[in-house]
């Protein structure tokens, strides 16, 4: 008996797709989402993945932004049994003098 453990990758965002041997999740810089870091969904599996913009001031915090220059808190994957939320934590910084 042969197990085929290929998992199909897809994107619900761009023409983007992989094969993998595990059952990794994989992420691909995504040009639907103006460049983030997304995840892919298993092929067949109904699912949104969008990004949600910060709305709140970002003043000196080093957050990161999209290809538009759109500051971004988080990727959410929302399918019919739940979610999962890929978070882009916003970092301080110092500066020696
Ligand atoms: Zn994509």
């Amino acid at each position: 008996m042969i197990i085929d453990a290929r998992q199909h990758w897809v994107c619900p965002n761009c023409d983007h797709a992989e094969v993998t041997a595990g059952a990794d999740n994989r992420f691909h810089a995504c040009p639907g989402l103006a460049g983030l870091l997304a995840p892919m969904v298993l092929d067949g599996v109904r699912a949104r993945v969008r990004a949600v913009v910060r709305e709140d001031y970002v003043g000196g915090e080093d957050v990161q932004y999209d290809g538009n220059g759109r500051p971004v808190m988080s990727v959410v994957t929302e399918r019919d049994n739940g979610q999962d939320c890929a978070v882009f934590a916003p970092t301080a910084h110092v500066r020696s003098v």
